[in-house]
């Protein structure tokens, strides 16, 4: 079934409050993944775009930082209230342009209204703190806003990861500029009209949709800017801060990741087995940290891959707006063309045995849609590039591990660090396994889980910084003392 021209959304960039085109007047089509039909279309923001929405943000500026705390905190709950009661309009508009079953778009678009609610609750708290100096003085520290924030996010989790940059960079009392990814914009533009029908004033968040390349960079370029806060690739994160830090930008880069996820032989099976299905496949494998490596312990291997695989044969593939569908399709052509050039390499390099799945889903009804089959690699070499590389899809590797020092040596044997986790019923083990891998959150009998209160973001190549929690609110602010001489 073709959309036509008037079905379409007509979604606009955001800047000052108003919907506005590009003024080079070119457009990026937006299309479903799972059926290859056009959703919408928006702007092909330019370098121009991109300066009159720094301009729009400057502007907004010393009405947002003179707004109290709880005022801006405000704000974020009724947004947060309004997300809720549309919850499912917002869903099914994600899972339109990215793909994910409506199940997953329902939980992120509530994760979005979770972190919102989490900023807006700790707003009173926000009151700065005095230092006693005894005879000498006094001294009073407050936090500043940093001033506009350029904020750039990627297209598999577009909802929380907005969410994530947002609440608190606008509870801090910044202005924004956001760039949504070229393949998901839509969420996002719908996000940003709720902000402002909940009370922010115009211009606070604008919107320029259009090309990494061409907004993303100008807006990293644009010398009013003070901070840029990104979430994508290391190949644009290296990039992006080699060009911010000529200017001394803050910056916050949350990369990519290759999570290893090490089963001892003391773990709950069972449990096991579903932190694995769910860590690796929930988003079509799209997530920055998922189970991207798995490391079993010989003993219980055999009996937790047959249990494993099983699962994963019963997993149904479709259109995420059909219900009862596990795993929708891959984001983009690009993306799929890669998990099929990197299974395909394995395979004819004999580098793994691949035991289900290993290739792309292209019957009718999905013949149009970007579908690749959930598919689970064993023995695998450390060598091999699904172990050496960020697999981006739905795609398991696992080795056998004889013992835990081999586990951890292994799960280290990468430039990523962003998560980890170890699933076992000792608690030494626990404790040796996140005092010795590399990861910025290692999690225990779990995987994936990111709850607003903790602080997350990675290590080595995963990245600076941190999101989430009261330190994600020290990164969009700096402090300033007024010293009190008696
Ligand atoms: P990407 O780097 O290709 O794109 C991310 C964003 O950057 C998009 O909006 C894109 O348009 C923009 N961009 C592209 N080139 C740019 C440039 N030269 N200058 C400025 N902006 C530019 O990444 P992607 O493929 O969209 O996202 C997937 C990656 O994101 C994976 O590596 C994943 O692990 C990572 N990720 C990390 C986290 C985290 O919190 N650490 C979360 C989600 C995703």
């Amino acid at each position: 079934m073709e959309r036509y021209e008037d079905e379409w959304l007509n979604m606009l960039m955001r800047i000052g409050g108003t919907d506005v085109g590009s003024l080079d007047d070119s457009w990026i089509n937006v299309k479903n993944p799972a059926t290859g039909e056009q959703v919408d279309r928006v702007p092909a923001g330019s370098t121009d775009d991109v300066s009159r929405a720094v301009d729009a943000a400057g502007a907004a500026s010393a009405g947002w930082k003179k707004k109290t705390v709880r005022e801006r905190g405000i704000i974020l709950f009724h947004a947060a209230e309004k997300v809720r009661e549309q919850h499912k309009e917002l869903a099914r508009l994600l899972t339109l342009e990215q793909g994910k079953p409506l199940r997953e778009a329902i939980d992120e678009v509530r994760g979005y209204a979770n972190i919102l609610e989490f900023y807006a609750g700790i707003s009173a708290s926000q009151q700065g703190e005095m230092v006693r100096l005894g005879t000498s003085g006094d001294a009073l520290v407050v936090r500043e806003p940093l001033g506009i924030c350029g904020v750039i996010i990627p297209w598999n989790m577009p909802v929380l990861i907005m969410g994530w940059k947002v609440g608190p960079a606008l509870l801090a009392g910044n202005t924004m500029v956001l760039k949504p990814a070229s393949t998901t914009p839509l969420t996002n533009l719908r996000l940003a009209q709720i902000l402002e029908a909940s009370g922010l004033p115009p211009g606070v968040l604008n919107i320029v949709t259009g090309q990494g390349e061409i907004v993303g960079e100008a807006l990293v370029k644009h010398p009013g800017i003070q901070k840029i806060s990104f979430t994508g690739s290391c190949t644009t994160g290296l990039r992006i801060r080699e060009l911010a830090t000529s200017q001394l930008k803050e910056l916050t880069l949350e990369l990519g990741g290759s999570d290893p996820m090490i089963v001892m032989d003391d773990a709950d099976i069972d449990k096991a087995v579903d932190g694995a299905l769910r860590g690796r496949f929930y988003n079509a494998g799209q997530t920055c940290t998922a189970v991207k490596r798995l490391f079993v312990h010989d003993a219980i291997a055999d009996t937790f891959m047959q249990k494993l695989k099983q699962r994963i044969e019963g997993l149904k593939i479709g259109n995420g707006l059909e219900a009862g569908v596990d795993m929708g399709p891959l984001n983009s052509p690009v993306q799929r063309e890669r998990i099929v050039q990197i299974v395909d390499a394995t395979r004819d390099a004999d580098a793994g045995t691949i035991l289900t799945g290993g290739g792309v889903l292209n019957e009718t009804p999905y013949d149009r849609g970007l579908f690749y089959r959930p598919t689970l690699v064993a023995d695998v070499m450390p060598e091999n590039r699904l172990m050496s590389e960020e697999v981006f899809g739905p795609v398991l590797p696992v080795m056998t591990v004889p013992d835990l020092d081999t586990a951890i040596r292994e799960a280290n044997r990468t430039r990523y660090g962003l998560g980890a986790s170890v699933w076992t019923t000792n608690l030494h083990t626990a404790k040796r396994a996140f005092d010795e891998v590399h990861a910025g959150i290692v999690w225990v009998n779990r995987h994936l889980t990111v709850p607003p209160e903790v602080p997350f973001g990675g290590m080595n190549e995963s990245g600076i910084g941190r999101e989430n929690g009261l330190h994600a609110l020290d990164s969009y602010s700096r402090t300033k003392t007024l010293f009190l001489g008696w």
